[in-house]
């Protein structure tokens, strides 16, 4: 099963990669194995070459295990708190980058494959990244959506699966890319 978690992960973060939502050792994957665990990337890694050694497995109740990433936090507090999420991306991308850079969300109504698939988009107020308390505000401010804007930081998107959550990511930070495009257009 983690194996096979691995790999899942392995092609998420490629798909992510040739999006450009990876700069440098930028972003981390997870997957909840079971109640207590899940699997997560290490920290420092290039998620874009990411390679089976890269994922380390941390129970639920550790605090910050030695080679997790940096924001195992964020990810532990999604994953005690929604019982329904089994994945989670979390990317620094371009263009939902420049929402999040002003502490914004993008229009979720201007497309219905958005509307009807993305779960929903919260905006989470700036926390020092790295933070449990980063993860209490991905809990209180992102409520059920699926896709969170963290302000001046990245984007998180959660899924039943790995599946679900790329493509979260994906047809999110589509919708980013079109709304600035229309914005342009609309000038
Ligand atoms: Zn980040």
């Amino acid at each position: 099963m983690i194996e096979a978690a691995k790999q899942e992960l392995i092609r998420a973060a490629q798909v992510l990669a040739a999006a450009g939502c990876l700069p440098a050792t930028d972003g981390n994957f997870s997957i909840r194995l079971d109640n207590n665990r899940a699997l997560i990337t290490k920290r420092g890694v290039e998620k874009r070459n990411l390679r089976v050694d890269d994922f380390t497995v941390a129970h639920l109740t550790d605090e910050q295990p030695r080679e997790a990433s940096t924001e195992w936090q964020l990810h532990r507090c999604l994953y005690v708190a929604r019982s329904e999420v089994n994945a989670i991306m979390h990317v620094h991308a371009p263009h939902l980058g420049a929402f999040a850079a002003l502490g914004k969300l993008p229009d979720i109504n201007l497309l219905i494959e958005a509307e009807m698939m993305l779960g929903g988009m919260a905006l989470v107020p700036y926390v020092e990244p790295g933070t449990s308390a980063l993860g209490e505000a991905a809990v209180t401010h992102g409520a059920a959506s699926g896709v969170l804007v963290l302000a001046r930081h990245g984007i998180v998107s959660v899924g039943s699966s790995v599946r679900e959550a790329v493509h979260r990511m994906e047809r999110a930070e589509f919708l980013a890319r079109v709304e600035l495009g229309a914005r342009l257009l609309a000038r």
